[in-house]
């Protein structure tokens, strides 16, 4: 059965909006919270945050190899290091970072929810939390990633990383060529939210004739 039109959507009470605004009015009720501060966090991660954080995070990792080392070995603390943390819930706690290669191309998913590290890319996208993408990339990843115009060569192994509320993934995607003289914010500039998911590769410069 299919809820093609919008109006059954607000008395479905599996509805994701609607058992939201249930919980929004619950925790205003309880004290918990103001509508002002959800609005707020709303507009922190929706608006300011973006995917931008994560950027800076890869972009530094490119240009400073000490960095990077410490970025796979302790996520949290070094993405901290760039002032980022937090997020609601403790999202941050556990950042595992993993890295693209030659051999290697990674993708995160949240097969249970949408868990996803907020404070580094903001909110996830809607297909990041459509049970269609979480159910298909753990069992043909690489025909999930080709619909997203990604394809990943035989002779390269896939890795799907399951997040959950205790331990959020960033992809550190591959730095494309053509990138050599590249400071931080140029190479961040690169960088899109897509790529840190893992279902996209970052791009080099558009090349000038
Ligand atoms: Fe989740």
């Amino acid at each position: 059965m299919s809820h093609d039109h919008d109006h059954d959507h607000d008395h479905d009470p599996s509805s994701p909006a609607l058992r939201a605004e249930a919980l929004e009015a619950l925790l205003v009720e309880k004290g918990l919270l103001t509508p002002e501060e959800v609005d707020a966090v709303l507009t922190q991660y929706g608006e300011r945050v973006g995917p931008l954080n994560g950027a800076r995070v890869v972009a530094r990792a490119w240009v400073d190899e000490a960095y990077r080392a410490r970025l796979l070995e302790e996520g949290t603390a070094a993405a901290a290091e760039l002032g980022i943390k937090g997020g609601p819930g403790g999202q941050m706690e556990r950042l595992v970072v993993v890295e693209n290669s030659p051999s290697v191309h990674n993708v995160v998913v949240c097969t249970l929810c949408s868990c996803y590290p907020w404070a580094l890319l903001g909110l996830p996208p809607r297909w990041y939390k459509d049970p269609a993408y979480r159910s298909r990339i753990v069992r043909e990843p690489r025909a999930v990633l080709r619909e997203f115009g990604l394809e990943v060569s035989k002779e390269k192994a896939v890795r799907v990383w399951d997040s959950s509320a205790e331990v959020r993934y960033l992809v550190l995607p591959e730095r494309p060529e053509g990138t050599e003289g590249f400071d931080e914010d140029a190479l961040a500039a690169l960088v899109a939210r897509e790529a840190m998911i893992g279902v996209a590769l970052v791009s080099g410069p558009a090349v000038t004739p």
